[in-house]
């Protein structure tokens, strides 16, 4: 196996995220950046493009004087990003500087385990490479709905997950393709995501709140993950919000996320719709059959009263749940996404009621409550951004 080619000190480490985050640059702007002499930069650009993570890209315009050489990352470079959900799977191909080349997506239930799962992210893959998109893989990064021992690159008793106690994700995967792999929680790398091209990019402090099948939280410090002593860290949707609640996934009564979720939502969707007392979900459910979260956003849209009231009402509950923690935490910026983030202004206006209400007024003086704007790519972008960090660090 070919190791992939790492930068060998922290100058060129910082060289090589900067140009990920900035785009090509001249030598003699990167000089200005990294406060190197002329000399010991072209020592260090030199030798990354001896290792093939550097390319020059024709001259820069004149400062007065000599014209500086404009260098980037090499085209060639190619990172993997894994989300594999609940319900479905998200493969995406970017180039060294996490611009999305091509992505591709299938419905897959996580609970068909490790071996099933894993072989369809390969074929995934198999079509990105199919179109051309991929040669030689530089890193990947995977995420998984459960808590993860980011340290192991295993899932950790995984409650939505069995099987993959344990299972060893990033061994497996780093062998077939033959790279650097890390793993981490889903919402982490949502969180990820947003950092690198989301509304968090200037945040150093904040929550990442992802409302999908379940319900979880990324907790940004210092403009880092913050995992927690066993990878649970943010692991909200499990929060008991009432002694008497309905039964949670977990196995507990009265989980946030046993009120609110795309799992919730699709059950009291389909009780409303039993009962007669909503007639839009009556008559979509003897349409499709089924219903799901998709079917809750249209009854908002249409807006069916009890469609709406569903919405407030777990919204009300995340803003209970969010309002503790911002008083715990102070975050500068509480950002919403996942697919429940469909639900959109009436999902946001009830939560942001209810933590500006009930928060300390220092706390949410200045805090922004936000949805999401990069869907479903969050997640595939975060894993690119965890692996970049990881191999644009010096060995
Ligand atoms: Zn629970």
């Amino acid at each position: 196996m070919r190791m992939t080619a790492r930068p060998e000190n922290v100058h060129q480490a910082r060289l090589l995220r900067l140009l990920r985050d900035e785009g090509a640059r001249s030598r003699a702007e990167l000089g200005d950046v990294v406060h190197l002499s002329r000399s010991k930069l072209a020592v260090e650009l030199d030798r990354l493009v001896e290792l093939g993570l550097v390319e020059p890209a024709g001259l820069a315009a004149s400062r007065g004087g000599r014209r500086s050489n404009i260098v980037r990352l090499s085209r060639r470079l190619r990172l993997i990003g894994v989300d594999i959900g609940a319900t479905s799977i998200d493969v995406a191909v970017t180039d060294g500087a996490l611009e999305i080349l091509g992505h591709v997506s299938m419905p897959c239930n996580v609970r068909e385990g490790p071996d099933v799962v894993l072989d369809h992210v390969l074929d995934l893959l198999g079509k990105l490479r199919g179109q051309g998109l991929v040669e030689e893989i530089h890193g990947a990064g995977i995420g998984v709905p459960g808590p993860v021992s980011f340290r192991e690159g295993v899932p950790v008793v995984p409650p939505i997950m069995p099987g993959w106690d344990r299972f060893p994700v990033r061994e497996v995967i780093s062998q077939k393709l033959g790279c650097p792999v890390l793993v981490d929680n889903d919402v982490n790398l949502m969180a990820l995501g947003e950092v690198h091209a989301g509304l968090a990019r200037s945040a150093e402090d904040f929550l990442l709140v992802k409302i999908g099948t379940g319900v979880g939280c990324g907790i940004v410090v210092d403009g880092r993950i913050y995992r927690g002593m066993s990878g649970s860290a943010g692991d909200i949707g499990h929060i008991r919000v009432d002694d008497n609640g309905p039964t949670c996934v977990c196995g507990n009564t009265g989980c946030l996320e046993a009120y609110f979720s795309g799992a919730a939502l699709a059950r009291d969707a389909l009780a409303a719709a039993r009962s007669g007392r909503s007639a839009f979900f009556a008559q979509r459910l003897e349409q499709a059959g089924t219903l799901t979260a998709l079917d809750v956003a249209d009854a908002v849209a249409a807006g069916d009263p009890v469609g709406v009231r569903m919405v407030r009402e777990g919204g009300r509950r995340v803003g209970q749940v969010l309002a503790g923690l911002i008083s715990f935490f102070n975050p500068g910026l509480v950002v919403i996404g996942g697919g429940v983030a469909g639900l959109g202004h009436v999902l946001l206006a009830e939560i942001r009621g209810v933590v500006y209400r009930r928060s300390p007024p220092l706390a949410t003086g200045n805090l922004p409550i936000v949805l999401s704007e990069l869907g479903d790519t969050a997640g595939v972008l975060g894993a690119t951004r965890l692996i970049s960090d990881h191999i644009f660090s010096a060995t």
